[in-house]
């Protein structure tokens, strides 16, 4: 534990995950964790060390990225410098991304692919303080020569999928990732290719769920997004019906993951004017920005989940992008605050803990000096990050 003296946060606004409490606002903060947030207008009590951002000011959850890739630079040859870098090369890489997420105000994620376990190396490493939350996955487990299988995860057959899910339990990872379908990045993938089948798949989620992990799919495949659903994936990652011919949903699936509540992890933001994504991604730009916009539509539960760190165009601080992405989809954006905190909390397996202000969460927070309800793009108007009860900018 964080031993620390009371704090009393005051703002005029006050979002706590879910909804925009009355005004004015004031958290307590003590040992890393929330005491009460209070939106009486009581006075803070005597003892409290009072920090005061004004009635323009917005408290809110620290914002949670529920797909990063800490290990990944983000540089032009991100796949070769993650796949042949040395370990301690990477494990700075690790470290930088960290810094930069959290700098963003991003006080948590879930990192849905390292390599050689090196997430778990840097939460062991680095204080709380100066990275974020990490919910960690490991090297993602694909097949032979598959997606991603620099990371060092490949592996195929039931015993042996079986025994991947719990050497990642065992060594304290907290997700599983599988890629589902091939993707874009590895040289000899097809994202429309189907790597397991639905078999397998079930297997992998049974024993995640048994030894307390969740369970994320990487899938682009139209095909396999069907194997996914049924598997009983809590997370799914990209979603994005990749075909042959372009982009093609089936609207029964997307109606299963809405009444199954599966969280859809869209994977997007990038900084404007950046390189274009791969090819295959790119002939398809349009057509997913539809499906986007059906998919917010439908009242599915949804995360930006950025994949930062794969490519130019996603830097560690991309979440913000990725918000104002989903605001243009049609996302209201109350609702796009709701994915960034309390549902993403859910989704990466850390609700009422994190995302959410609220007596007994951790004291993750974000101070903006204007309003996101307003203009999402205001998340990047940042006055203040506290991480454990720790101003951290
Ligand atoms: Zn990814």
């Amino acid at each position: 534990m964080i031993h620390s003296a009371l704090q009393a946060l005051r703002a005029g606004h006050v979002f706590d995950g879910a909804r925009i409490k009355g005004r004015p606002g004031m958290v307590l903060v003590e040992d890393g964790v929330i005491r009460d947030v209070d939106v009486t207008g009581a006075p803070p009590p005597q003892h409290a060390t009072v920090t005061d951002f004004g009635p323009d000011g917005w408290l809110l959850p620290g914002l949670i990225d529920a797909h990063v890739h800490l290990c990944w630079d983000a540089g032009p040859d991100a796949v070769a410098h993650v796949a042949s870098g040395d370990r301690d090369t990477v494990l700075k890489t690790a470290r930088a991304s960290a810094a930069t997420a959290l700098q963003t105000g991003i006080t948590t994620v879930r990192d849905l692919g390292d390599r050689d376990y090196l997430t778990l190396e840097l939460r062991d490493l680095v204080p709380p303080t100066e990275r974020p939350e990490i919910v960690a996955a490991g090297p993602p487990i694909t097949t032979r020569g598959g997606h991603c299988h620099f990371l060092g995860g490949e592996t195929e057959g039931a015993d042996a999928l079986r025994a991947a899910v719990r050497e990642r339990a065992e060594r304290g990872c907290d997700v599983v990732k599988v890629m589902a379908s091939g993707g874009n990045l590895t040289p000899g993938s097809s994202p429309l290719q189907q790597q397991y089948g639905r078999s397998d798949l079930r297997l992998v989620v049974a024993e995640a769920h048994r030894l307390g992990l969740t369970a994320a799919a990487h899938v682009h495949a139209a095909e396999a997004i069907g194997d996914v659903i049924a598997a009983g994936f809590d997370t799914i990652e990209h979603f994005t019906f990749f075909t042959a011919e372009g982009v093609g949903l089936r609207p029964e699936l997307l109606d299963e993951v809405v009444r199954r509540g599966i969280v859809v992890s869209l994977t997007l933001g990038f900084v404007p004017g950046s390189a274009p994504p791969p090819p295959a991604v790119a002939a398809r730009v349009e057509a997913m920005g539809d499906l986007g916009a059906k998919v917010v539509a439908s009242g599915a539960r949804i995360v930006a989940g950025t994949d930062a760190g794969i490519e130019p165009s996603k830097p560690h601080d991309v979440l913000p992008y990725a918000l104002s992405q989903l605001s243009r989809l049609g996302m209201p954006t109350l609702d796009v605050l709701r994915s960034a905190t309390a549902v993403a909390a859910e989704a990466v397996g850390l609700g009422g803990r994190k995302g959410v202000l609220r007596p007994g969460a951790d004291a993750d927070l974000l101070v903006l000096g204007s309003s996101p309800v307003d203009d999402i793009s205001a998340v990047t108007d940042v006055r203040a990050v506290y991480r454990a009860g720790h101003r951290v900018r």
